[in-house]
């Protein structure tokens, strides 16, 4: 196969991580035979130095026209004013926007040799496997009228939490059908007790699975489901929630496998390149140090050659690298006890390489 991928280091690890996974593909392309094509842009933080804005047209042009794109991390403290016109994340939204990109995946399961990382018991943790779905470009962060207000004597401050149908369907669609390739259930998580959208998001996520008889369909509310993923998280599957929801969520999920840096995520259309980065930031606490965990950002790029690429065997085979590389001790610094040497971020990598 033949296939032009947009790299996007950006800020502090995003380099450093996003060269890890270079590394693990090339070694993918060499032992599957494929040539993979690299175009590399800037984004976030740097690319406001070098051009004022957080992503350029050119940059969005060439990630529209690639196979997929994979992205590092935006943001640190040099562009952290709030009150800025210009920020990092900006370019992530555009970038988002651009590409069309509705859903956002974040698969968390816990590697077996890590539950002692997570903060809940390990036995609260056997059997967790599930996919949070989370809506990515519609609902509150997006809503309008958004808008700050002068009233006599304070100031009011106004968000709108707004879906359509076609919005909620699309993804709710996308939902089931990841979940026919999985253990066949969706929980959709919402707030339908309170919120009009959320009657709209319930009502018509029951509509779009009678679509899918085969697959098990269960509505839970949003306070509920934070509850439960501590509760008992293997019960779930895959769980289907708006924007907000799912922002709040999926980092609650992250915590139950110890460490953010592991956890990859894809970002998905109906059709076009998808997103593929790790869920963490730019870790400017340990930018240049050499020391971040490359695998979220891995994982992340076996997800784009799972769903990107449709090359399922090639996925599984730098997910099982990983898999190996953890079963056979090595550590990165943020997965490492006292008691177990860590390794830099080039050699996790090399050993992850030499796995496949
Ligand atoms: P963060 O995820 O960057 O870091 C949180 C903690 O986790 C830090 O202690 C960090 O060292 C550690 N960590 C994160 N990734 C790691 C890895 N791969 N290996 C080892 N340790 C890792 O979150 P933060 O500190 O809240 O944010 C830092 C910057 O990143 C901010 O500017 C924020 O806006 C930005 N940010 C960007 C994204 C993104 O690009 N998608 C997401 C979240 C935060």
């Amino acid at each position: 196969m033949k296939a032009k991928i947009v790299l996007l280091p950006g800020d502090g690890i995003g380099p450093e991580v996003l060269g890890a996974a270079q590394k693990v593909l090339e070694a993918v392309a060499v032992k599957y035979d494929h040539q993979f094509t690299y175009d590399k842009h800037l984004i976030g933080g740097c690319a406001m130095d070098a051009s004022g804005t957080a992503l350029t047209d050119e940059t969005l042009s060439a990630c529209i026209e690639s196979d997929g794109v994979l992205l590092g991390a935006v943001g640190g403290p040099k562009w952290d004013d709030p009150t800025a016109k210009v920020r990092p994340e900006q370019g992530l939204l555009a970038l988002r926007k651009g590409l069309g990109t509705f859903a956002n995946l974040r698969p968390v399961k816990p590697h077996p040799d890590l539950l002692d990382a997570s903060p809940l018991r390990p036995e609260r943790l056997d059997g967790v496997d599930l996919v949070v779905v989370r809506e990515l470009t519609g609902g509150i962060y997006f809503g309008e009228p958004r808008a700050r207000k002068p009233l006599a004597g304070g100031i009011q401050a106004v968000d709108t939490m707004s879906y359509t149908d076609e919005e909620i369907r699309r993804v709710a669609h996308l939902a089931f059908k990841l979940a026919r390739g999985r253990r066949s259930k969706v929980n959709s998580v919402d707030k339908a007790n309170v919120l009009e959208s959320s009657r709209l998001w319930r009502q018509t996520v029951t509509e779009v699975a009678g679509e899918y008889p085969d697959v098990e369909l269960e509505h839970t509310l949003v306070d509920a489901a934070a509850m439960f993923l501590i509760q008992r998280p293997a019960s779930f599957d895959v769980m289907l929630t708006a924007n907000m929801f799912g922002d709040i969520l999926t980092d609650e999920a992250s915590v139950l496998t110890g460490s953010m840096g592991n956890l990859p995520s894809a970002s998905l259309g109906e059709s076009g390149p998808g997103l593929y980065e790790p869920i963490h930031g730019s870790a400017p606490d340990i930018a240049g140090q050499g020391v971040a965990n490359p695998i979220g950002m891995i994982l992340s790029m076996a997800m784009m050659l799972r769903y990107s690429l449709s090359l399922e065997d090639e996925a599984q085979q730098v997910e099982n690298a990983v898999d190996a590389a953890l079963s056979s001790g090595h550590r990165t610094r943020d997965l490492a006890n006292a008691a177990e040497t860590a390794l830099n971020t080039q050699e996790m990598t090399r050993v992850i390489v030499d796995q496949i």
